[in-house]
């Protein structure tokens, strides 16, 4: 089993996106967990994963800290608990550290933290300008894109001296931007080599304001800018997922193919909870109900909740006779979600999915993939 658990240290944060999940969605929970997660949860956590690790065969845990704004934590409480982690369980398993944030809050003293604890990080990033600072704005309304460039570059000429791994930029569809402009902007402007771009956090019970035809042609475009020009350093993340699965490969993405990885998420209070995406869909069945202060991982795995969870991240039975479902596996849960048959539904975005498959896979048969290989790719 690998293991992800994403661990909200902070629930509240320094910009206020529109689009939101934390904040501006159905989940109302964050009003009353803490701002900052606590040193007795977070000492509580340390035995939950320790015991998880000591006694299931887990190949590998990745702790996401996140939030709200995951670097609101003060810079001494997260480098010591950083190397708190690696002390409890980095000697049971493959453990690897990441930080997903706005960028807006980094600075040299972070980079240390970093640099000192192998901290992977992710920074959030729609674009340019006038792409990025329509919705992810500040408090006061202001675009943020001036001030998240300033981290990033901080980040990327940290990376550029070896003193971190290379920087992930994660950026929201938005079909009506132009999706070369967007692969121009990060690759040419900003130097980014990891990227990628989400599908936002709708499903059938919160439609997609746009056609769905619309997504679909904004990854189509993506990717014809992408193997257009052959830019071999560059990776973005779905379109990788997506050629590495038609090829017999694994997916990067867990909301793409079988994933087997768990993914748990722990709040501010210690609050257990799956999926964080899962926060948009049905907020009342994200929550196991008990807490890394009260539950054992071993009572969690054999719980009732975990086994609804697991089952849910099936192929929907609507997908099974769909020529894709080996790759595609329905899309993410989130995206599958309605009130009446919870996960059991095609992705909302099934029309765009269908279409960049169908483009991925033109693109490598053109390049030599036999019409035979990707049947047994898809027949996995
Ligand atoms: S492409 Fe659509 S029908 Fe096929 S597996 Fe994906 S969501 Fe299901």
């Amino acid at each position: 089993m690998n293991l992800s658990v994403v661990v909200k240290v902070a629930e509240s944060c320094n910009i206020n996106c529109s689009y939101c999940y934390m904040y501006n969605g159905p989940d109302e929970t964050w009003r009353r967990r803490p701002r900052l997660m606590g040193e007795k949860v977070f000492a509580d956590m340390l035995p939950f994963l320790r015991s998880a690790c000591a006694s299931n065969p887990i190949n590998s845990v990745q702790i996401i800290f996140h939030g709200g704004e995951p670097l609101l934590l003060p810079k001494i409480r997260f480098s010591r608990w950083c190397g708190e982690m690696v002390e409890a369980i980095g000697s049971l398993t493959r453990l690897e550290l990441a930080v997903q944030t706005n960028g807006m809050l980094v600075d040299q003293d972070w980079i240390d933290v970093f640099q000192r604890h192998s901290v992977r990080v992710g920074v959030s990033l729609d674009g340019p300008p006038e792409y990025n600072d329509e919705l992810r704005v500040d408090h006061r309304g202001g675009g943020t894109y001036q001030r998240v460039c300033k981290g990033l570059q901080l980040l990327q000429e940290a990376a550029s001296a070896k003193r971190i791994n290379s920087v992930g930029v994660l950026c929201v569809i938005d079909p009506r931007r132009d999706a070369r402009k967007i692969y121009r902007h990060f690759v040419d402007d900003l130097k980014i080599e990891h990227f990628d771009c989400l599908l936002p956090d709708f499903n059938h019970a919160h439609k997609p304001p746009f056609p769905i035809s619309e997504y679909g042609r904004f990854l189509c475009d993506l990717f014809d800018e992408w193997s257009s020009r052959e830019d071999a350093e560059v990776d973005i993340r779905i379109l990788s997922s997506i050629v590495s699965l038609l090829v017999g490969g694994p997916s990067f993405l867990a909301s793409l193919g079988r994933s087997t990885a768990t993914t748990l998420t722990i709040e501010t209070d210690g609050a257990i909870g799956a999926d964080d995406i899962l926060r948009s869909s049905s907020p009342g069945e994200m929550w196991h109900g008990g807490s890394v202060s009260d539950v054992s991982f071993a009572d969690l795995l054999s719980s009732e909740w975990m086994r609804s969870h697991r089952a849910s991240r099936s192929a929907p039975s609507e997908c099974c006779k769909c020529v894709w479902v080996s790759a595609c596996n329905g899309g993410s849960m989130l995206h599958r979600y309605d009130d009446e048959r919870r996960y059991d539904n095609r992705s909302v975005y099934c029309d765009a999915l269908r279409m960049i498959y169908v483009k991925v896979a033109n693109y490598l048969i053109e390049r030599g993939l036999s019409a035979g290989a990707l049947a047994r790719a898809l027949a996995q």
